[in-house]
């Protein structure tokens, strides 16, 4: 048997068989081929051996002798440049007439010489396994939340307090929002499960979240998502356009919500929407002309949010003619709208202000200027005249706030999730052995510098990772450091950070700077 048999994992390949197979190809019959040389699913596929693509982008293979894949373009390109050449066609290609190769008459191969079998020849390292890749494992596989199923069952929901319980773990202070917003899960997904809606129909808990950039609005509702293992689509208002315009379409938040449930249409239905920036939406108030991109984007959203059937694009953000359609009901999808809605503090101040100041009873005008959670206060009527329309608004009916991030909370954000920040690095240090502290100092200085930027939590991260980045570079170096701990010194750029041996940190105190 010569050189190419021997890779070959066809076990009825006759010389003759080959060279017919061949020239089917080059007639542009390529199934009986591709039949043959389908192998079990072992995880691999082939790489096409001209363009190098894998099977997965460049569609079914075409097989030749020695093992060798290519894939339809290529092939197709071959016969193409062939026939520019003026070459003869199938039944004189190969040129030389009876040249042998492998025991196989180059002659009735047609248009092989494109590729060299003679390098081909000399490849030592012609394993089996050298045209194909490992594919990529499906998303769910690796995911071990799926595994285990959800921590919360949407289908026997548990108690708003067990909810709240859960969130707790990872969401600091907040407790209002997350009372709220418990109750509110808790009703939506007890409405969806007992699915007898008789004259008594239960509304939608949809919901609306007031709060500044960086408390946490996102971190909130994507905490909740993943405990109740529901599908999330996050997007931003600003994005969104009526149908025709340059932009997302309305309808796309559903589309995406269909990605994000691996085009389960069931799953998707039950899923979480989250549309943020809203307040973006707004009517401008006071201006001259009518502004009525915004206030469109609210009409249209209109009958997502009450619950329709719509018709949304499987696998692409934009229906056209190529792509195919599903219906989605999003009657039982929950809505999530949340924004910064600035300037709201000054129209509830205006309303309180003005309710107060007559009769007996009249309040000194500056009384609810140091009210840190104003905006717990927020009725319809503020929002109507931040410039929401009264429609949206009434389909919304959990409005609730967040409280802003004050030093405390941060320093707080900092430490105690599940998944903080300075545990994150922790363990990063463990895998080298290495103990990483932070004395509480340093917390309160990280949390000072992030209040500064007016980010709320989210400057946090970027602070931290200014700081750690010499750490995280310096540490491995040496493997006699065993522990390393911040100071506020450091954090404010008066020192370097504690420094401990291996063996005697507690002994030693090096203040050795990194
Ligand atoms: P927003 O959407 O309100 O602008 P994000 O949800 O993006 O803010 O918050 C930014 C980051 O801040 C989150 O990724 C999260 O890590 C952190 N964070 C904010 N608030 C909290 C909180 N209450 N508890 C824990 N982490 C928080």
């Amino acid at each position: 048997m010569s050189d190419m048999d021997k890779y070959n994992n066809d076990s009825e390949t006759s010389e003759e068989k080959k060279s017919t197979e061949v020239s089917d190809v080059g007639q542009g019959n390529a199934s009986v081929t591709d039949k043959e040389h389908k192998k079990q699913d072992d995880g691999y596929e082939e790489i096409c051996y001209i363009c190098h693509r894998p099977e997965s982008v460049a569609g079914k293979m075409i097989h030749i002798p020695n093992n060798i894949c290519i894939c339809r373009d290529c092939m197709q390109r071959t016969f193409d440049s062939m026939s520019g050449w003026g070459m003869p066609g199938p039944e004189g290609a190969g040129g030389a007439g009876g040249s042998q190769f492998g025991g196989i008459d180059l002659s009735k191969i047609p248009g092989i010489s494109m590729i060299n079998l003679s390098d081909l020849n000399n490849m030592g390292a012609f394993t089996p396994n050298n045209q194909r890749i490992k594919k990529k494992k499906p998303a769910e596989e690796t995911n071990q939340q799926t595994k285990e199923g959800p921590v919360l069952d949407i289908k026997n929901i548990p108690p708003p307090h067990r909810i709240k319980a859960e969130l707790d773990e990872y969401v600091v202070g907040q407790e209002y929002a997350k009372k709220v917003m418990s109750v509110a899960v808790y009703n939506h997904y007890k409405r969806v499960a007992t699915n007898t809606m008789d004259d008594i129909e239960i509304e939608k808990s949809n919901m609306l979240m007031i709060g500044p950039t960086g408390s946490g609005k996102t971190y909130m509702v994507r905490t909740l998502a993943r405990l109740l293992d529901v599908p999330l689509a996050i997007t931003d208002a600003t994005s969104l356009t009526e149908a025709g315009y340059i932009g997302d379409d309305i309808e796309s938040v559903v589309s995406k919500l269909l990605a994000a449930a691996d085009n389960d249409v069931e799953k998707a239905e039950r899923g979480i929407i989250f549309i943020d920036e809203i307040d973006k939406l707004a009517k401008k108030r006071n201006a001259n002309q009518r502004d009525v991109s915004g206030e469109s984007v609210q009409q249209g959203m209109l009958k997502l949010l009450e619950g329709a059937e719509v018709e949304v694009p499987v696998g692409a953000s934009s229906k056209n003619a190529m792509v195919p359609m599903t219906m989605v009901n999003t009657r039982n999808i929950l809505f999530i709208c949340g924004g910064a809605f600035p300037d709201l503090e000054n129209i509830i101040k205006e309303r309180l202000n003005k309710s107060s100041s007559m009769g007996f009873m009249a309040d000194l005008k500056d009384k609810y200027d140091q009210d840190k959670n104003l905006l717990r206060q927020t009725t319809v009527e503020d929002l109507k005249n931040f410039g929401m329309i009264p429609e949206f608004i009434g389909r919304l009916p959990i409005v609730f706030s967040l409280d802003a991030l004050d030093e405390d909370m941060l320093v707080r954000i900092l430490k105690e999730p599940k998944n903080a920040i300075i545990k994150q690095y922790q363990k990063l240090l463990e895998l080298d052995e290495v103990k990483l502290e932070f004395d509480e100092g340093a917390l309160r200085a990280i949390a000072g510098k992030a209040s500064e930027r007016e980010l709320g939590a989210r400057g946090l991260r970027a602070i931290i990772e200014e700081y750690m980045l010499d750490i995280m570079y310096e540490i491995p170096k040496d493997d006699n450091i065993g522990s390393v701990t911040i100071t506020a010194d450091y954090i404010e750029g008066k020192g370097g950070p504690v420094i401990g041996m291996r063996g005697y940190t507690a002994a030693l105190e090096d203040k050795k700077s990194v």
